[in-house]
């Protein structure tokens, strides 16, 4: 008896797979632009006509093929670009599923044309609907030119979901962008209904942005390159003022081949902490190459979506070379005047402003703190240790060349004298704000918000630390805690340990405090930890924060200086260069501004001076 199940004809299979691959004509672009690339081109031309519903034209100077290849290349799974699955782990091509043309000639009008420079005469391939129509010898050009018509012609459902020309016209735009930003080695022309919209020379991606953004925008992009064992990183993110209030123009590259991963994306945006208000997108091209063995391509046939094997390392890093790019771009949340918002001055101007580095204190050291609480007084010992974490930081900076400004000839270079007659210039304003004069004009910085930032860093640093840095109390302290609070304090134990507290739990609902974090102001050692508790609970509610996260944040909000403490000149100072030490001394952990900046400029305007 015959069963019910038949294997589907060839011609079937590859016009259903063409569902998968071919969804519109810019898939299309996409697939034969991705095939010109993998056959080594260094220029492709791209012409559409009608959004590509009429006409698809991709040139390459490729590879081309012999007269075998050019008819194989269409049968459904052939390609040249695997052939075991070995392969497959190690895959260095755009294309290897070897779907593409056969599916691109189930459902168009297609035509090819090919020569291998070493080949004397080249061979042309015409395919409808799957059908071979014609092959033969041609005169042609070494390489290739893929010629697609009337798409969806002989699938009336598809051809009827296409949308109009100008919007599949968007569409293909946004591939040769991409494609074009992926691979600015790569000449590339796009001419559209007789237009040429794009004539990009090969060059490297900082040319190819300005090309395709123009220099203005260009101005806005923050550059990076960095590197660890495992992967590099490099690319540029725009500066947040210049963000937008839609995805557009985000990109991400894996070993140059275009991926949308919500991990990574993510990533990015909390690099900017809270420099971004939600719903605004940040520009951002970001390359990133790594081992092909260590990821997944083969997950979805438009290749778009990846896996990798270590996503989490991969996350931190990336958050962190963002933060860095702000950090040591100096993007300062600057004052904004009749509208207008500036982004001069520069990390270089802040370094003036830093003290002398005998002041600084251990950022990053698993030493006691060094930075003194308003009560204690500034001991010497301490002021000699090395600013570890600072100098390594400022090492990396690159230097910015400012314009010249009024207070230039005073701090001109970055000698010890320089910076310790610039040292002079700090103030405290009501005992809340710290001024100090910089390189570029003004600084403000709010002293809270500016001590949560550092202590934060601190424990989150701790929180690698083997051994917890704490301070011993000559006399205990007793605390009688709500049971919920008890709860939540066992819970907590291993995080507040590792930041300082030493602590024993004590019968029903007592805590014993025996040491302290060494940053907590005498005589806040019996109401800290009730504080940090509390506002922990307050966090709860509001975000969802890691139980670390926000232990580190309730510390720091608890433990800070307050607006009021008085300061002595010593303690702004080394509270203004513990802060440029930390990854992002602009924000506080909360999101508000920590450091503002007024531009000699800007206070010029002000008192309408014209020099
Ligand atoms: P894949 O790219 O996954 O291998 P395709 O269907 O896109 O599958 O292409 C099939 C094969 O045709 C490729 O493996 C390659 O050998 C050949 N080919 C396609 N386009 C070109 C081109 N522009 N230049 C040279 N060879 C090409
Ligand atoms: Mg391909």
């Amino acid at each position: 008896m015959a069963g019910t199940i038949t294997i589907l004809p060839e011609q079937l299979a590859n016009k259903i797979a063409a569902g998968e691959v071919v969804q519109r004509p810019e898939s299309v672009v996409k697939e034969l632009v991705e095939n010109s690339i993998d056959a080594g081109a260094a220029s492709v031309s791209i012409v559409i006509n009608e959004g590509g519903k009429s006409l698809i034209q991709i040139s390459d100077d490729g590879l081309g093929m012999n007269d075998e290849d050019a008819a194989i290349a269409f049968g459904r799974h052939a390609t040249s670009k695997i052939q075991s699955y070995e392969d497959l782990e190690n895959i260095r091509t755009l294309g290897f599923r070897g779907e593409a043309l056969a599916s691109i000639a189930a459902v168009a009008h297609v035509e090819l044309k090919t020569r291998r420079s070493s080949d004397e005469v080249g061979t042309l391939v015409r395919i409808e609907g799957g059908d071979l129509k014609e092959q033969a010898k041609a005169a042609t050009q070494p390489g290739t030119i893929i010629t697609v018509r009337n798409l969806f012609y002989n699938t009336p459902a598809r051809r009827h979901f296409l949308k109009s020309n100008n919007t599949e016209f968007k569409h293909i735009y946004d591939v040769v962008q991409r494609v074009a930003l992926s691979r600015p080695d790569i000449a590339i022309r796009f001419t559209s209904d007789g237009e040429e919209l794009l004539d990009l020379k090969s060059g490297d991606i900082a040319d190819r942005l300005k090309n395709l953004y123009g220099e203005r925008h260009f101005e806005t992009l923050l550059p990076f390159d960095e590197k660890t064992e495992m992967l590099s990183v490099s690319g540029f993110i725009g500066k947040p003022d210049f963000a937008r209030k839609s995805r557009v123009d985000q990109y991400l590259f894996l070993n140059r081949r275009t991926i949308v991963n919500r991990s990574i994306n993510h990533a990015i945006f909390s690099g900017y902490e809270h420099l971004i208000e939600k719903g605004n997108f940040p520009f951002y091209l970001v390359f990133l190459d790594l081992d092909p063995h260590k990821v997944d391509v083969n997950v979805h046939p438009s290749k778009m979506e990846v896996k990798f094997a270590d996503e989490q390392s991969i996350y931190r890093f990336i958050m962190s070379v963002v933060r860095k790019t702000l950090g040591s771009n100096d993007i300062v949340p600057s004052l904004e005047v009749n509208g207008t918002k500036t982004f001069d001055g520069s990390f270089a101007s802040l370094r003036h402003a830093a003290l002398p580095r005998h002041f600084s204190g251990d950022f990053g050291s698993n030493e006691r703190s060094s930075f003194p609480s308003p009560s204690s007084s500034f001991s010497q010992e301490h002021s000699q240790q090395a600013p570890s974490g600072l100098d390594k930081l400022f090492s990396d900076i690159p230097t910015v060349q400012l314009p010249e400004s009024a207070g230039q000839q005073q701090f001109s270079h970055g000698t010890r004298e320089d910076e310790a007659q610039e040292g002079k210039a700090i103030w405290q304003l009501h005992n809340k704000y710290i001024l100090s004069q910089i390189r570029t004009g003004l600084m403000i910085v709010d002293q809270h918000v500016a001590h949560e930032r550092i202590l934060y860093e601190r424990a989150l640093a701790s929180f690698n630390n083997a051994v917890p840095v704490s301070q011993q109390l000559l006399f205990p302290h007793t605390l009688e805690l709500s049971s919920g609070d008890f709860a939540l304090a066992k819970e907590l134990i291993p995080h507040l340990q590792a930041i300082g507290f030493d602590l024993k739990l004590f019968g029903k609902n007592t805590i014993v405090l025996e040491g302290v974090p060494t940053e907590i102001k005498s005589g806040t050692e019996g109401s800290i930890l009730q504080d940090i508790l509390d506002e922990f609970k307050n966090n709860q509610h509001r975000v969802k924060l890691d139980a670390r996260d926000n232990v580190a944040k309730s510390f720091s909000c608890k433990a800070a200086i307050k607006a009021g403490d008085k300061l002595s000149e010593v303690e702004m100072r080394v509270l203004i260069d513990q802060l440029f030490a930390t990854s992002m001394p602009y924000v506080c952990p909360h999101g508000r501004p920590v450091v503002v900046k007024i531009s000699i400029g800007e206070l010029d305007r002000r008192f309408m001076r014209t020099s």
